[in-house]
């Protein structure tokens, strides 16, 4: 039989590296991800069998795990579904997988000094036996055909493939272990002993039985025989009662099933017996996804009935916005071999999905409440789900309504985030609406000329600093049957007596120049909608605001991205009549109005205004002459 010697995939040379070379801190969980592997592979032949009777076989499905002193190997063997020879190249010499991709980009990003820590946070799989072995052999024969194929390799950037011989269907993989984890320091993975302690500590829930042979002697100076045990007790934790259950539990659970490598922020352990009967996990795991939020993200629970799994990535459950959320749902009324066509129809998985759904907003509002910490912690990685969220409820009045308490703000006034009840608490009496402000930043609001006014009689601003917060905020338009009001749209307006006094004075200087607000908004021209003064600026110049129905300029911006040029918002220019400029304005309106020096003056002004707001203004050089200009004069 020929041997083949092929060459890793440059990205798998690179991660491969990666795992032989680091200190993995926990060199125990090269086991749990090999037994995985099997235990995955068992599903899947168990689902082709469903529908190709042929693959059907009469052997009970199991994981076999021998450790040997002697050769100084573990093997482990499972009678899955087995890999053909272009899978073998194209699963194991190949990195398909997303996560990996993600994990590798982030190494780039990190530079070698991170890495340690961080290929702590990703599963690398199969290559995890790189850290323990110098030398791994794959055989393994695809259910269904008869020719098997032998991988091998020392990690190192080859492969060698060659034909084999093999009995049945499925895949053994010899590990040859380093010396050091051979007993001469302070592992063994040669000890069955000790073996089966990590199949107890890490797999002991995996759904099909773990093999080991024991030997055992009657009496001391017994010739030994030869026993075999199941190691693991394949009773799924989610049918255990929550009393018998411990947090950690929990948490080992979610790294070894759903390959988690922190314990998840919280979790959620739902039994119900109604029309529907069901069992639930769910988790939140520590980090979002570097892609959550992105299209390629695979969202999903895991299905399973009767404890026996159905399929992966199950998306029908839960609504899109809540597409953080991993874990399974088991329950007897959906049938083994139901189809993700028939799925989405069903009224039983819309039943679970609506009764999660309620379940989730109910915890998540408890966590705020008893857990403020871990909800902060919480909405840092996943706070925009809960935006989306109330954006997209706009049909679901039920829904809107338990999400809007749960959303969280920077504010103006306290270091702290803060809940939409937390702020109108705060609020002085004679204010009417919840003011809000967009911008890049807090900071960046904070020096918006809009604001100082708002400082001064001590009001608090909500900074929305999310793309969606606006969005969102529309979506809810009003807390408390109060009105959300942006401090940079034309129809704010303070309500306290000394700002409505303010407000009339320049009410009555406008009423005297409007030739002068007529003839600035010709030199700006079609740009914007209006020229006015206001009452709101102290030592600011010029300030732009924004219709009160049009979209908001950063709106504008975000539909401009999603190539939707056409909503646009309407811009309206304000004068600080106040302000040394505004005289200036007028001695060169009083000079003739189309005169270079006040048009000049004119779209100078407009174009502070857009910057002030983060806008590019259309001819940033033009700009850049005249402000040289006038600081030469
Ligand atoms: P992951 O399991 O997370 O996809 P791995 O690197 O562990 O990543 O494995 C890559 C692929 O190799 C698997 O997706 C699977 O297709 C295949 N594979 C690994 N182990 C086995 C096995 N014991 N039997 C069959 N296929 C396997």
């Amino acid at each position: 039989m020929s041997v083949e010697k092929l060459q890793f995939q440059a990205e798998t040379k690179r991660l491969l590296d990666l795992v032989v070379n680091s200190i993995y801190t926990n060199k125990e969980i090269f086991l749990r991800e090999l037994i995985s592997n099997a235990s995955d592979a068992l599903d899947k032949l168990r689902i082709e069998a469903l529908t190709n009777a042929d693959l059907a076989g009469d052997t009970e499905s199991e994981i076999f795990i021998v450790p040997d002193a002697a050769t100084k190997t573990i093997t482990i063997s499972d009678n899955g579904i087995g890999m053909s020879r272009d899978e073998v190249i194209n699963n194991i010499g190949t990195i398909a997988k997303s996560g990996t991709k993600d994990f590798l980009d982030k190494i780039r990003e990190a530079g070698n000094a991170a890495a340690q820590e961080l290929i702590g946070q990703f599963g690398v799989g199969f290559y995890s036996a790189f850290i323990v072995a110098d030398k791994v052999e794959l055989l393994t024969r695809r259910a269904g055909t008869d020719s098997a194929v032998k991988w091998t390799s020392d990690g190192a950037g080859e492969y060698e493939l060659e034909d084999c011989a093999k009995d049945s269907a499925g895949t053994t993989i010899i590990l040859h272990l380093k010396p050091e984890f051979c007993g001469d320091d302070e592992y063994d993975f040669t000890d069955v002993y000790e073996i089966e302690r990590l199949v107890k500590k890490y797999s002991d829930f995996v759904r099909y039985p773990i093999k080991m042979s024991f030997e055992v002697k009657d009496k001391p100076d017994d010739e030994p025989t030869i026993e075999i045990r199941t190691v693991n007790s394949m009773k799924p934790l989610w049918t255990r009662s929550k009393s018998e259950l411990k947090r950690e539990d929990y948490d080992e659970f979610f790294k070894q099933q759903l390959h988690e490598w922190e314990a998840p922020i919280e979790i959620f352990h739902v039994k119900a017996e109604g029309t529907v009967e069901y069992t639930a996990l769910l988790c939140i795991p520590k980090h979002a996804a570097q892609n959550l939020y992105y299209s390629d993200y695979e969202a999903g629970l895991q299905l399973y009935s009767r404890h026996v799994f159905i399929m992966d990535k199950c998306k029908d459950f839960l609504p899109d916005w809540l597409r953080f959320m991993k874990g399974l749902v088991d329950s007897p009324d959906l049938p083994l071999n139901i189809s993700r066509e028939v799925l989405q129809q069903s009224r039983e998985v819309k039943v679970i999905g609506k009764a999660l759904e309620k379940n989730i907003l109910k915890q998540l509002g408890k966590l705020l409440k008893d857990e403020r910490d871990k909800y902060e912690e919480f909405w840092r990685e996943f706070g925009k789900s809960i935006k989306l969220g109330v954006y997209n409820s706009v049909f679901d009045a039920k829904a809107k309504d338990a999400l809007k308490d749960l959303l969280l703000f920077q504010t103006s006034k306290e270091g702290k985030l803060a809940t939409l009840a937390e702020y109108v608490e705060r609020m002085p009496e004679f204010q009417k609406k919840i003011y809000v402000a967009v911008g890049k930043d807090k900071a960046a609001i904070e020096q918006l000329p809009q604001m100082e006014l708002l400082r001064e009689r001590g009001l608090e601003v909500i900074c929305l600093t999310d793309p969606v917060d606006e969005f969102a905020l529309e979506a809810l338009h009003s807390y408390a049957d109060k009105e959300f009001q942006s401090i940079t749209r034309e129809n704010f307006e303070l309500d306290d007596a000394e700002s409505q006094k303010v407000k009339a004075e320049v009410e009555e200087i406008a009423k005297t120049r409007e030739d002068l607000l007529k003839d600035v908004k010709e030199a700006i021209g079609e740009a914007v909608h209006e020229v006015r003064l206001t009452s709101r600026l102290k030592s600011g110049a010029v300030c732009l605001v924004t219709g009160a129905n049009s979209p908001s300029l950063s709106m504008e911006k975000t539909f401009a991205a999603m190539n939707n040029p056409y909503f646009k918002a309407t811009q309206i220019l304000e004068l600080n009549p106040n302000h040394a400029v505004f005289k200036k304005l007028e001695g060169l309106h009083a000079q003739g109005k189309d005169t270079p020096a006040f048009k000049d003056l004119c779209t100078t002004l407009y174009a502070l205004a857009l910057l002030i707001e983060g806008v590019m203004p259309n001819n940033p050089a033009d700009l850049a002459n005249k402000i040289t200009d006038l600081l030469t004069k």
